[in-house]
């Protein structure tokens, strides 16, 4: 093939294909203008193509193009496969539209030759002006991201996407090669069809680089999604869904719902995106029936699965679900089961569902995710003790007595590789008067001090309260393992915030829990700003050495706009559990301590 005269417009075609010189790519051709030249190009430039067809059985001449194809593979000598398959049929039994019928079809044929012959990729012809159609198109269905075709997804490659179609028909007619007109592309009842030939041309006369233009389009927009995209991803359980972008919810619904393999329709992810920014509860019917809500700030993907224990039950436990007068000792006290799954948000349709284990009315262990434990029920059930529930016990014991002192009550402890203690700390800010005196700095220096080395990987950071900036900055310095917090901070708390997702270019993402004895934290700093409401109170009187004029908004005490609405500090089942978007945590929190 070396000795075939390499036309002008070579120039702009041969180039993308260089990375599959001397490799076995699939090529689907249909025997169009596009797909002939990609295959021609592809002999040209040294590659080893195998030209694939898909008869969709829609015209009654279309084993004619099967056969015209064969014959030009042969000519090439390059390996042909075909496949005769009735889209229409497929159509119709499973549900789909036409063009998806034959997309869908199409691929899985070409991802099958892909197997037979070991191709690393397949390749197809789409060009510039094909792009422009899909941008276009998008543009007047109103789609949110105009991103076009991709030039790649998964083994698909599409070499040819910036390179304008005139030059794919003077190679063609350079090289002295015909190709076959799919009678479908000229009628203007097609939609597509009508895109190219008259509304693209009547743009062209006013917008002469509108091909280019919408190409460019897709390029920035398809640039502007990947970031969006990849801040949904990092939306992980710890962050409040409440507080980002709807550009980040929508995709972050689209996400899951995909990740569960769930179709669905652009308006639904528009509806339980806003759900989720509203903190309002919405139920959706996706296509296929299957329904989704979207409560609590949670999105739920029913039927959900519910963990079932996973340990031998004592005597005298039964497993069963929710019964009128179930009751669970917490923490904080005793509530009723009903009170535990409103609170953690479990929607109404899934409540009796959650598996329960109890005795008598007793409730013992809740099925939630984490499961919730009574007071006593591990040692009862012979499981270990959540050494997370017991350091931040001690995290809490060191937040009272900050709170004794007058200070915002935060306490941390850093646990050892090993899991023992080997930094304790507490908020010191109005005792030094510096407002860097926070709790989780004191427990990683002095567990700097006590391992003997500042880096403090496979530690582990637990505190009351979510991190600061600061203090987030400070726990990935040290190389952190793991953070465990309490109580939600949406005002000042840095995980899930902008630090949060800058976290990944230090090279280091420490593993984060949310939510762990939350409703405990958060009484806590509720109480304390309750009581400095009330300035005679002696324990919260102001100590003499205050800065003199500190800026109103870390002036302890706390502006009267910083204090949490007053509510009743009802124990909250997150006191056992840590389920992130469940936390028992004040509407108002800090902005500093
Ligand atoms: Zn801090």
């Amino acid at each position: 093939m070396s000795d075939l005269p390499v036309p002008g417009p070579a120039a702009h075609l041969l180039p993308p294909l260089a990375p599959f010189v001397g490799r076995v790519v699939v090529v689907g051709v249909s025997g169009g203008a596009d797909s002939v030249a990609l295959l021609r190009a592809l002999v040209l430039t040294g590659a080893r193509p195998v030209a694939a067809h898909l008869d969709h059985a829609l015209r009654p001449d279309s084993a004619g193009d099967a056969a015209w194809v064969r014959d030009l593979a042969a000519g090439l000598g390059v390996p042909f496969e075909m496949a005769r398959v009735d889209v229409a049929a497929v159509a119709t039994r499973r549900g789909w539209n036409l063009e998806d019928a034959a997309r869908r079809v199409r691929y899985e044929f070409l991802s099958r030759v892909a197997r037979q012959h070991r191709a690393e990729s397949i390749l197809t012809a789409h060009t510039r002006r094909d792009q422009a159609e899909t941008v276009l198109l998008g543009l007047l269905r109103g789609e949110a991201v105009l991103s076009g075709i991709p030039p790649e997804r998964g083994r698909v490659r599409r070499p040819w996407l910036d390179v304008p179609r005139a030059d794919v028909e003077a190679f063609l007619h350079g090289l002295g090669q015909d190709w076959r007109e799919d009678p479908t592309n000229a009628d203007p009842a097609q939609t597509r069809a009508w895109l190219r030939l008259d509304v693209l041309p009547l743009l062209a006369s006013r917008f002469p680089g509108v091909e280019a233009a919408l190409a460019r389009v897709a390029r920035l927009s398809r640039e502007d999604d990947a970031v969006l995209g990849d801040l949904a991803t990092r939306l992980t359980t710890h962050v409040s869904l409440a507080s980002q972008p709807p550009a980040v919810l929508r995709r972050h619904v689209a996400q899951a719902l995909a990740a569960a393999g769930l179709p669905y329709h652009a308006g639904q992810v528009d509806r339980l995106a806003a759900a989720l920014g509203a903190g309002e509860t919405a139920h959706v019917t996706l296509p296929g029936a299957r329904n989704v809500t979207v409560t609590g700030g949670r999105l739920w993907l029913a039927p959900q699965v519910w963990p079932a224990p996973d340990f031998p039950l004592p005597a005298g436990w039964t497993l069963r679900t929710r019964q009128p007068g179930d009751r669970l000792r917490l923490p904080g006290g005793t509530r009723k089961l009903s009170d535990v799954l409103t609170d953690a948000k479990v929607p109404r349709e899934e409540r009796d569902r959650v598996p329960v284990l109890a005795v008598g009315t007793d409730v013992q262990w809740v099925g939630l995710t984490p499961p919730v434990w009574a007071v006593g029920a591990r040692e009862a059930a012979g499981q270990p003790a959540d050494p997370l529930q017991a350091a931040m016990g001690e995290a809490l014991a060191l937040a009272r007595e900050a709170a004794q002192a007058g200070e915002v009550p935060v306490g941390a402890v850093v646990l050892g590789p090993g899991g023992a203690t080997v930094g304790r700390g507490r908020n010191t800010s109005r005792e030094h008067g510096d407002m860097t005196r926070h709790a989780e700095l004191a427990a990683l220096r002095e567990a700097a001090r006590t391992l003997g080395t500042p880096y403090l990987t496979g530690c582990t950071l637990v505190v009351t309260l979510e991190p600061c900036p600061m203090c987030l900055g400070a726990a990935l310095e040290a190389r952190v393992g793991r953070i465990v917090y309490g109580a939600a901070n949406p005002k000042a708390g840095a995980l899930g915030g902008v630090s949060d997702l800058l976290a990944a270019h230090w090279g280091h993402t420490p593993q984060v829990t949310g939510g762990v004895r939350a409703g405990e934290a958060a009484r806590l700093l509720r109480e304390t700003f309750r009581a400095l409401r009330q300035p005679r109170e002696p324990a919260y009187s102001p100590p003499p050495q205050l800065p003199p004029s500190p800026p109103p908004q870390s002036q302890p005490p706390l502006p009267e706009s910083l204090i949490p609405a007053s509510q009743p500090p009802a124990p909250s089942p997150q006191d056992a559990s840590n389920d992130p978007h469940t936390t028992g945590s004040p509407p108002d929190l800090p902005r500093c301590r």
